[in-house]
Order: structure tokens, then sequence, then C-alpha cells
């Protein structure tokens, strides 16, 4: 729960990686800054340059 909350207010990068493991494209707590470019691309697949998880935006 605690870190569902670090995720959800992106206080932790870790968090944000950890809880959004195992969830579809559409339900991450991933956000474009975590992308290797930052760039906010919308309805394409980008990759988190931490964990390397797959999201979209
Ligand atoms: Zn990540």
């Amino acid at each position: 729960m605690l870190r569902y909350l670090l995720a959800r207010f992106r206080l932790s990068q870790r968090a944000i990686c950890e809880e959004s493991a195992g969830r579809g494209l559409g339900d991450d707590f991933h956000d474009y800054p975590d992308t290797a470019d930052g760039q906010p691309w919308h309805l394409v697949d980008l990759t988190c340059r931490h964990c390397g998880k797959t999201f979209r935006i």
C-alpha cells in the first residue's frame, strides 16, 4: 500500500517500476520522463530506462 502511494505520486522511481510490473500497457505508473529520450509521445510503446518495461501514456 505504501509502495502504491509512492508510485501513484511518483515519489519513488523504484516504486513506480515495481508497482508497474505485471500491469497492462494502459494501467501503469510510468510516465514519459522514465523513457530514455523523455519525449511525451502518446499511443506508441515507450520503454522505461530504469526497468525496461514497455508502457503507454
Ligand atoms: Zn520502470
